[in-house]
């Protein structure tokens, strides 16, 4: 099985890392491909969008034609999209509407909870976990309209920061970035 990690920005290893002791704890056997260039998402069984900036990311994948391949994954195969790839997998967000991936029929907003200082750590529920999931917070987009056949994961005081459609999983925080890989284990077992 093989997952690929889109490696343009953010924290890439960090998702790595969380991959492959999510894979050991699951004993799932996967090989891990960085992608930087097109013809790669094709091959793999699943994907990370990792967050970072959200213009910067979808100006990358577009000049690399790598936008479109992933529009055809849709319904196809798990990805896993945090944070600035929840903003490039939504249907309509504040940037340039062809970074768009258009993989999760919500409308986010993009800095949501405010800049860089507002930065915050919250003990989450999500729906499945048995128990609260240590989020981290950093520039952090919202979920501000949902459509029918999107799955709430998870809220905060009713703002939704977590989603689910057809096997693609949106996150307004950072899971790689806790030693908990539990929402890595979630995702793996959907390949
Ligand atoms: N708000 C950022 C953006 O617009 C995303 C922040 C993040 O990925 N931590 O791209």
């Amino acid at each position: 099985m093989s997952v690929g990690v889109i490696g343009i920005q953010g924290a890439v290893s960090e998702h790595i890392n969380a991959l492959k002791k999510a894979s050991f704890n699951l004993k799932k056997d996967i090989e891990i491909i960085e992608i930087n260039c097109s013809g790669i998402v094709n091959s793999c069984d699943a994907i990370v969008l990792t967050g970072g900036e959200s213009t910067t990311i979808g100006r990358f994948l577009k000049e690399k034609g790598i936008t479109e391949e992933i529009m055809g994954l849709k319904g196809k195969i798990p990805i896993l999209c945090t944070c600035a790839g929840l903003i490039l997998a939504s249907k309509k967000s504040e940037i340039e509407s062809e970074y768009l991936l258009n993989l999760i029929d919500v409308e986010v907003n993009r800095n949501h909870f405010g800049r860089q200082k507002n930065s915050f750590e919250i003990e989450l529920d999500i729906s499945f976990l048995d128990t609260p999931f240590n989020s981290i917070f950093i520039r952090a987009p919202a979920i501000v309209k949902c459509g029918m056949g999107v799955k709430v994961l998870a809220t905060i005081n009713n703002t939704v920061v977590a989603v689910e459609e057809n096997g693609v999983i949106g996150l307004a925080f950072h899971p790689e970035l806790t030693e908990d890989c539990r929402i890595h284990e979630y995702f793996l077992s959907k390949i």
